[in-house]
C-alpha cells in the first residue's frame, strides 16, 4: 500500500505541536505550517499557562511534560477571594486526586515556554516538516486529499498536498472562515487588562492561583516563575476606556495600589489588553478539513481552559487520524471527533467559563453570599471538593466524552 500524504497542520502553537508530536508517535508524518518566523516566534504575548492534571497526562504521553516541569510551578492549590471583605472563601487542593492522576497539581507553565519547548521535539522529530514563515492563505480538497495555498518565507505561493488538514490556525482561522461554518456565541463588552508585576502576593495569603470575586472589579490572580518571578494579574475595564490611559505606568501602579491597599511602586513587567470571546463553531469538520483549539471554540481565560481543552482536542484527533491513515478505522471517526469535542465545548468549557465570571462579577449581595456559602461548603467536604476538582481539571469533561458514540 503507498504511504498516505502527510496530515497538514495549520499552526505551532500548543494545538498544532502537540497533535504533530502526537501523530509522529503512532507514526503518521505531518507538515506544520506556522506564519511565524523563528525570529519572532517568541515575541508573542504570555497568555495560557495553567496546565491541568488531565493536560499533563497528556504532555507526557509525548515527553513535553519534562520538558515544561523544570520552567513551570507546581501548584497544587487554588483559592477563591473575596475583595469586598478582603477574606478568603475557599481553598481546594488536588492532592484530592492523588488516585485519579500522576498529576495531582496544576503546573502554572505558560504557553511561550510550551510552544518554545514543544517546537524544539517537532524540529527534530523525522516524521514531522516544519514551516516556519509560511503563511496558509486556503486550501482545496478533492476525493483522496487536501491541497493547502500557502505562501512561503520567500513571498512565493506554493501548494502542499496532505491526506487531511487540521487547522489549529486560532481564532481566527481561515479554514473556518473558508469553510463558511458559523463561529457561534457572543463577544463580552468590556476588555480585560493583564498587569504583569515582580511582587510576592504570598504574603497576603494568596497561592498561586487566585479567583477574586468583587461586584466593582473582580480578578484573577497567578504566580509564574522567573526570573524574575512574576504575578499576572486581570481586572475587567470599561468597554469605552481608552487603551493609552489604561496602560499608562501611573494607571497600572493606581490599579495595584488600591487592590493591596498599599501605597508604594511596583515592578511592573509588562501589561496588555484583551477581548473575551465565547464562541464555538457550528461544525468541527468538513470532510478532510477539521478543525481544533482556538479555531474550534474560544473562551474567557477564567478557569484556565481554552489551551487545556484545545490540546485534548489534539490527543483525541491524533488518535482518531492515526487510526484512519493506517487503515483501522473509517473517515467517520471524524464525525465522532466533533460530536465528542463540540460536546465538551458546548456543556462543559463554555457553561463553565461563563458560570465562572458570572459568579466572580455578581453584584446581589444576596447571591454573592449564596455562591460564596456553596463554595465553603463544596471546599470543606471532601468527597465535594474531589468531585469539584474532577470538573475543573477536566476529568469529568474527558470521562463524558469517552462515553458519546
Ligand atoms: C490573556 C489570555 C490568557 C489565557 N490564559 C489561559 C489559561 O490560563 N489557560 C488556558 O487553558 N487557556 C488560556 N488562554 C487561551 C489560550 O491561550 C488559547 O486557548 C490557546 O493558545 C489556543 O491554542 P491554539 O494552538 O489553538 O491557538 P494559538 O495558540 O492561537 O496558536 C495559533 C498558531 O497559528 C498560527 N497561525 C495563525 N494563522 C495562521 C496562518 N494563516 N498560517 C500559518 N499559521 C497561522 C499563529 O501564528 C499561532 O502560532 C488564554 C488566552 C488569553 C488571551
Amino acid at each position: 500500500m503507498a504511504k498516505p500524504d502527510p496530515v497538514i497542520i495549520v499552526g505551532a502553537g500548543p494545538v498544532g505541536l502537540c497533535l504533530a508530536l502526537a501523530l509522529a508517535q503512532q507514526e503518521v508524518a505531518a507538515v506544520l505550517i506556522e506564519a511565524m518566523s523563528d525570529e519572532n516566534f517568541l515575541d508573542q504575548v504570555p497568555r495560557a499557562g495553567s496546565n491541568h492534571p488531565t493536560t499533563l497526562e497528556f504532555f507526557d504521553r509525548i515527553g513535553l511534560y519534562e520538558k515544561m516541569e523544570p520552567r513551570g510551578l507546581i501548584a497544587p492549590k487554588f483559592q477563591y477571594w473575596d475583595r469586598k471583605d478582603n477574606a478568603l472563601i475557599a481553598e481546594f487542593d488536588h492532592a484530592l486526586l492523588k488516585d485519579d492522576t500522576r498529576f495531582p497539581y496544576v503546573l502554572q507553565c505558560e504557553r511561550i515556554k510550551i510552544i518554545e519547548e514543544a517546537l524544539k521535539m517537532v524540529k527534530a522529530h523525522p516524521l514531522i516538516a516544519v514551516r516556519m514563515a509560511t503563511e496558509f492563505t486556503g486550501f482545496e480538497q478533492t476525493a483522496d486529499a487536501v491541497l493547502a495555498h500557502v505562501k512561503n518565507a520567500a513571498g512565493e505561493t506554493e501548494i502542499v498536498r496532505g491526506s487531511y488538514l487540521v487547522s489549529a490556525e486560532g481564532a481566527r482561522s481561515i479554514a473556518r472562515k473558508d469553510l463558511d461554518v458559523e463561529f457561534e456565541g457572543f463577544t463580552y463588552p468590556e476588555r480585560t487588562i493583564n498587569i504583569e508585576v515582580a511582587y510576592d502576593f504570598r504574603q497576603h495569603g494568596y497561592t498561586e492561583r487566585n479567583y477574586i470575586s468583587d461586584p466593582d472589579e473582580y480578578s484573577n490572580l497567578f504566580h509564574w516563575k522567573g526570573p524574575p518571578d512574576r504575578w499576572r494579574i486581570h481586572f475587567p475595564t470599561n468597554i469605552d476606556d481608552d487603551e493609552n490611559e489604561l496602560k499608562r505606568p501611573e494607571a497600572l501602579q493606581n490599579r495595584l495600589k488600591k487592590f493591596l491597599g498599599l501605597d508604594r511602586d511596583f515592578e511592573i513587567c509588562g501589561c496588555n489588553l484583551y477581548t473575551v470571546h465565547q464562541r464555538v463553531a457550528r461544525k468541527f469538520r468538513s470532510g478532510r478539513v477539521v478543525l481544533a483549539g482556538d479555531a474550534a471554540h474560544v473562551n474567557s481565560p477564567i478557569g484556565g481552559m481554552g489551551l487545556n481543552s484545545g490540546v485534548h482536542d489534539a490527543f483525541n484527533l491524533a488518535d482518531k487520524l492515526a487510526r484512519i491513515l493506517h487503515g483501522t478505522a473509517d473517515d467517520a471517526e471524524l464525525d465522532r471527533y466533533e460530536r465528542q469535542r463540540r460536546h465538551v465545548a458546548v456543556k462543559h468549557t463554555q457553561a463553565q467559563t461563563i458560570r465562572n465570571k458570572r459568579m466572580l462579577e455578581e453584584r446581589d449581595p444576596a447571591v454573592r453570599k449564596r455562591n460564596h456559602d456553596e463554595l465553603r461548603r463544596q471546599a470543606e467536604d471532601p468527597v465535594l471538593a474531589r468531585k469539584f476538582l474532577l470538573r475543573t481539571a477536566l476529568f469529568e469533561s474527558l470521562r463524558e466524552a469517552e462515553q458519546i458514540a
